[in-house]
């Protein structure tokens, strides 16, 4: 099939995700064939730098050779066996491995498919743990504006963005919203050095009110992605997970996006010196290669869904949960960040990435520049100050002609490049990402 007939077909059958039908039928989008390092290429042989690791799960690139091995080793093997009363050695090592990953080792891991699924399990085990401790009542959920946690619709009602979820108000549940952080563009004009955090007044005047209805706080630790890279200082979290702990609210902490070595550390809360209790990992988890997340939480958490005396067993399950080829892969993938130290790799290039982005200040209709670890991005405004979402979209239609992959939140550009990037093509990257605002005004 050549391109023109493999996008007749798509456009004839194809539903595609967070995409609008006019950009489907008007672009001329590639047909990825084959990925190889930090690059994807189409089937007419162009190659695409993956400046967003595809949908920031790809850190170790694609077609990784030790991965690719641990998945047809694993094939022959066994592709499927439940973890309903049964077990296997890829879930089982697995799980003892992540727990490692945590300051408290004395955890669970809860598997689950996709990262909207992880967060689902997150919730409901924070009310049922009130539930099996006698509090039914302590089922509601602090959540941040500007939140997202996935589109299910549990984690919809924490994560609510109006331009995403507006027409599913209807059934969500009720949470309370409070003001998020944003350091680089602080809504009260304080610096994060001589803040205080005072941003999070609304939260604790919520726990000071509410608490003993609240069953847990969710976020996500050091960056809001989806609405759009908002970067707050660690201060924020420490902060938060001591309000948490002084009201004796649940903090679930959503790593699906920012884990596994985004922002120069393992997890982003190491930044903060928080040790959650409840932790979201999906994305990066199975390396990007197969759909697998997981809902990590604290032993005391765990002891109090035991079926004796009483019946508190939590009866919730997803058919792949712990999928043995997705876990032989996910086993690799920490044997690889061991082995190869990719964080300690991702934290220094990240220095070399934010630097090269720095110039960017300099351009004209662009704010906020600013960046963690693997991640830039910057904030694109027109002459009166609006957020210009058409000039967004251009540059990357501009860079995707270049042969570079973006995919802008809105008016904001930003870059998620795999975490084994080269330190040379991160500052390339970068410039190009700084020509590309530069020629399309
Ligand atoms: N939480 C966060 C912080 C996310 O960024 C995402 C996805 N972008 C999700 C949850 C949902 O993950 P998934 O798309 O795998 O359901």
């Amino acid at each position: 099939m050549n391109t023109n007939q493999y996008r007749a077909l798509d456009r004839q059958y194809l539903w595609h995700p967070y995409s609008r039908h006019s950009a489907i039928q008007e672009n001329e989008f590639p047909i990825i064939v084959r990925g190889k390092g930090i690059y994807l290429f189409d089937n007419e042989g162009r190659r695409y730098l993956d400046a967003i690791s595809s949908w920031w799960a790809c850190n170790l690139g694609h077609g990784h050779p030790h991965l690719v091995q641990a998945l047809t080793d694993q094939a022959p093997r066994l592709q499927h066996s439940i973890l309903g009363n049964l077990s296997h050695p890829g879930a089982i090592e697995l799980a003892e491995r992540l727990c490692r990953l945590f300051p408290d080792k004395r955890r669970r891991v809860f598997f689950c498919g996709d990262g909207s699924s992880a967060v689902e399990a997150a919730l409901k085990i924070a009310v049922q743990y009130w539930h099996n401790l006698g509090q039914p009542q302590r089922h509601r959920f602090v959540a941040f504006s500007n939140a997202y946690h996935g589109d299910t619709l549990g984690a919809v009602a924490v994560g609510y963005l109006p331009e995403f979820h507006a027409p599913f108000q209807s059934l969500l549940f009720p949470v309370f919203r409070v003001e998020a952080p944003f350091c680089g563009l602080c809504a009260r004009g304080l610096q994060p050095d001589s803040c205080g955090q005072a941003c999070l007044a609304p939260m604790a005047a919520v726990l000071s009110s509410h608490a003993a209805e609240i069953a847990a706080v969710i976020i996500e630790p050091l960056c809001q992605g989806a609405a759009g890279m908002r970067v707050y200082m660690p201060e924020c979290l420490t902060k938060i997970a001591a309000l948490c702990r002084e009201h004796g609210v649940l903090l679930i902490d959503d790593e699906i996006a920012m884990g596994f070595g985004r922002t120069g550390a393992m997890f982003a809360c190491e930044h903060a010196g928080v040790d959650p209790d409840i932790v979201c990992l999906g994305k990066g988890l199975a390396g990007g290669y197969l759909p697998m997340s997981a809902a990590i939480v604290r032993a005391e958490l765990y002891e109090t869904f035991a079926d004796k005396p009483a019946d508190h067993t939590f009866y919730h399950g997803h058919t792949f949960a712990g999928n043995p080829l997705a876990a032989a892969v996910a086993l690799e993938t920490l044997r690889i960040y061991a082995e190869d130290r990719i964080v300690q790799y991702a934290r220094k290039a990240g220095e070399q990435l934010q630097a090269a982005m720095a110039p960017a200040r300099d351009l004209s209709g662009v704010h906020n520049v600013r960046g963690l670890g693997m991640l830039a991005a910057v904030d694109l405004v027109d002459c009166n100050g609006q957020p210009d979402i058409a000039r967004a979209r251009r540059i990357a239609a501009w860079l995707l002609k270049q042969g570079v992959l973006i995919r802008p939140l809105g008016s904001v550009v930003y870059l998620m490049p795999p975490l084994i990037t080269p330190e040379a093509a991160l500052v390339q990257l970068a410039g190009q990402l700084r020509q590309a605002i530069a020629e399309n005004v």
